[in-house]
């Protein structure tokens, strides 16, 4: 059966985060064939909307108005209740950020739809649409299909394959013309803590520190190696309540869950809660001093040692490697 599919275009501090297009990617196999939509929302994105369609998204409608220059769950629920009021899609993909989080259950509700929500993977299978998701804090899968209406899911970042982009790929870019009612809530100014480098939710590469680093120094070294290897630095939360390092940076139950190419566990013992938060990684490697801890159950190299000897010999060499790639 084909589809029409809209997907949101996520867009922070003027930039597509990568989650939208893996978004198309499972849009397109949710489409099986029919149109995949980008809809973009916010105060002049509509820039954004051939880099969609390079994606491969076949056409963009884009809602700009002033009242959603910022993220809220009110205003950018009634751009989307429009889009789909005009569209009138059978499926909708979004990404399972922070964004997507707090918009996705707001949307079904309204909807009186069903949601998929936290996808890691979706296929057709049988004759069936086939998502898989991770339950228990990431101890089993369970598939799910829908069986009648809105096919409605979001998906968790760096699972589902973005496909190439395609600078020769062209379509239309609309807008729509929506009267955004006011809002419950205004955002006069957001704060921002100053983040460096790569964006945790979404890196290939992750270094993470965990009580074992010791102190706020401490995690110099792995920032050092976080930047040879072009990744970001995340937190056990032992890390985070010792004050070692910032609470954005905690991974696990109640932190973030990352699924990068590469994480580096540097002095974590491997609590269920953290594993929660990474044990679906590509590779997982884990330096502890401890040759017992459970990190090194789920990991698939493990050194024992300690991590302000091993992490600096790791920069040096991966620095040489790069030099002399
Ligand atoms: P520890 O358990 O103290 O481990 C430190 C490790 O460092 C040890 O294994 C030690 O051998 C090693 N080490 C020490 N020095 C060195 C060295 N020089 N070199 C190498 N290794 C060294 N935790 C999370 O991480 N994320 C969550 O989201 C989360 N949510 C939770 C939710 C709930 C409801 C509860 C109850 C707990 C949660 N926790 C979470 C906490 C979790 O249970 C653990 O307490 C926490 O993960 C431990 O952090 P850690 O591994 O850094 O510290």
């Amino acid at each position: 059966m084909t589809r029409k599919v809209l997907v949101l275009g996520e867009v922070r501090d003027g930039a597509l985060r990568n989650v939208s297009f893996e978004a198309i990617g499972a849009a397109k196999t949710v489409a099986e064939g029919g149109e995949v939509v980008g809809v973009l929302i916010g105060e002049a994105v509509s820039a954004l909307g051939q880099e969609l369609i390079q994606y491969g998204a076949d056409r963009v409608v884009v809602v700009e108005n002033d009242k959603l220059s910022q993220y809220t769950s009110d205003g950018y629920s009634q751009a989307l209740l429009a889009v789909i009021d005009s569209e009138k899609p059978e499926g909708l993909v979004m990404g399972h950020t922070a964004l997507g989080k707090d918009l996705s259950p707001r949307l079904a509700g309204k909807l009186q739809s069903g949601l998929i929500s936290d996808a890691t993977t979706v296929e057709v299978a049988g004759g069936n649409l086939v998502f898989t998701r991770p339950i228990y804090s990431g101890k089993a899968f369970e598939k799910k299909i829908v069986t009648d209406g809105l096919v409605f899911a979001t998906v968790r970042p760096n699972n589902i394959e973005a496909l190439a982009k395609d600078d020769s790929r062209s379509g239309e870019v609309s807008s729509l013309s929506v009267d955004v009612k006011d809002l419950r809530a205004v955002i006069k100014e957001v704060v921002r803590k100053a983040s460096e480098g790569v964006d945790l939710s979404e890196a290939k590469v992750v270094i993470a520190g965990g009580r074992g680093v010791k102190s706020e120094d401490g995690f110099q070294p792995l920032k050092e190696l976080a930047d040879v290897l072009g990744g970001a630095v995340g937190a056990s939360r032992g890390a985070c309540d010792a004050e070692y390092c910032d609470y954005s940076l905690q991974i696990g139950q109640t932190g973030k869950v990352v699924t990068p190419d590469l994480y580096i566990a540097c002095g974590i013992s491997g609590a269920i809660q953290h594993l929660a938060g990474m044990s679906n990684s590509k590779v997982i490697v884990a330096i502890n001093k401890d040759p017992e801890a459970n990190i090194f159950k789920v990991a698939d190299y493990g050194i024992v040692g300690d991590l302000f000897e091993v992490v600096p010999m790791l920069t040096e060499e991966f620095k040489k490697l790069k030099v002399n790639a």
